[in-house]
């Protein structure tokens, strides 16, 4: 091997989570840089015993100082390391036969490749760099990404906040041919236009696919209550299954602007759609007030809680929205809540909601658990890719 490859030398004992193949390194623990990596640069990680862990990749400025490519000492960390990992990922996606061409094609950690996202929204692709090691190699990705998939559209939305924790900045915009007019998509039959340059994450919350067409299942002769509807995905699968009415909220004009144009565009009726700019919390006591009641709840909030720091807080919010809505809830409703705070375990978000179905004096079952879609996989060697929880409940009579 390499003498002069820079390398990391880890403090007494802190290699152990290396050695379970955990991906980070954390500058904590860190005994010493051995010669001048710059951010991004591929270095050798070794125990304080001075045996190989891993090739990492370089952050400097981040408190995770290395991410791990690879934990064989005989592999090289080159572009085709990168191309090997590119193909697994998509094989593994072709096995999935999901039913959408929008897909989640990398998704970091768990495809072995940190700080790398790629989605796909039918012919348009969008790439997420997140680190500075993923951003080390955005050439090679950007044309791999080209001999891939002849022909597609590169959208880069390198804007994430986690950038500023590795000391880049954000890049937006065009890398490779015209984006069309409208990004269509199909998801479970049904269509979608999506904002590749200014929606949230990427465009689409491609995660609760499965978790949508679930749910939607149980909307049919019942009225339904779409609590942080974004774009209306939720409200257009309940109407393609036959709800009764769906009442949208979201805070975003915007967001549920598009919301309605999918209710068209996939020829559902308007006429049985009612949308509230709101504050979601407030408008839950409005309805509450007003007397008004549900057979279906959806709760898809954002991540009150992005780090464990957070979860009391976090808390409090999820417990507040669970418990009004459980109250809206006609006896033999169903509501599905979710939650997508990584740092809010799917055990505690469950206690919560008992705590929320206690208060409201109601008896709830759990139907079925759910969890983010397979296109963002879970490595079992890093749990905190997993993110998404929620449940299903019935409401006894
Ligand atoms: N269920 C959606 C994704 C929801 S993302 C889907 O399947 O596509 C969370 C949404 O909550 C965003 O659209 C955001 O605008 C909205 N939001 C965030 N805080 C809110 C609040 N306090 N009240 C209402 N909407 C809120």
């Amino acid at each position: 091997m390499l003498t002069d490859t820079p390398t990391l030398v880890l403090k007494a004992g802190r290699e152990k989570s290396l050695l379970r193949r955990h991906p980070w390194v954390f500058n904590g623990a860190i005994a010493q840089v051995r010669g001048d990596p710059q951010a991004g640069a591929t270095v050798a990680v070794k125990s304080a015993e001075g045996a190989f862990l891993a090739w990492a990749a370089y952050s400097p400025k981040s408190r995770i100082a290395a991410r791990v490519w690879s934990f064989r000492e005989d592999e090289t960390v080159d572009a085709a390391l990168i191309a090997r990992r590119f193909d697994a990922a998509l094989a593994y996606r072709r096995m999935l036969r999901i039913d959408s061409d929008a897909q989640r094609l990398i998704y970091a950690e768990a495809d072995g490749l940190p700080g790398v996202v790629v989605d796909r929204y039918a012919d348009v692709l969008v790439l997420q760099l997140t680190s500075a090691g993923a951003e080390a190699w955005r050439e090679v990705i950007v044309e791999l990404l080209a001999g891939r998939f002849p022909g597609a559209v590169l959208f880069e939305r390198s804007d994430a906040e986690v950038r500023h924790l590795e000391g880049l900045e954000p890049r937006l915009g065009l890398v490779r041919g015209r984006l069309p007019g409208a990004v269509l998509i199909r998801e479970h039959g049904l269509r979608f236009r999506v904002d590749v340059a200014r929606g949230h994450k990427t465009g689409f919350y491609l995660d609760q696919r499965e978790n949508r067409q679930r749910v939607g299942r149980h909307a049919r002769d019942r009225d339904v209550l779409n609590c942080f509807a974004y774009t209306g995905a939720f409200t257009v699968h309940s109407l393609d299954a036959g709800a009764r009415s769906v009442l949208s909220v979201d805070s975003s004009a915007e967001a549920l602007e598009l919301a309605r144009e999918h209710v068209t565009l996939n020829e559902l009726d308007p006429a049985r759609c009612e949308w509230r700019t709101a504050d979601v919390f407030q408008e839950l006591r409005r309805l509450r007030d007003q007397g008004r009641r549900f057979g279906l709840i959806i709760l898809d909030p954002p991540k009150f809680a992005p780090t464990h720091q957070m979860a009391e807080k976090a808390a409090r919010g999820y417990k507040d929205i669970n418990l009004t809505a459980m109250k809206l809830l006609e006896p033999g409703g169903i509501l599905a809540t979710f939650s997508c705070s990584g740092g809010l375990s799917a055990d505690l978000f469950q206690k919560i909601v008992a705590g929320a179905a206690w208060d409201a004096g109601a008896e709830f079952r759990l139907l079925a658990r759910f969890g983010q879609a397979a296109d963002h996989p879970v490595s079992l060697d890093y749990p905190e890719g997993e993110y998404l929880k929620g449940l299903l409940l019935y409401r006894g009579g």
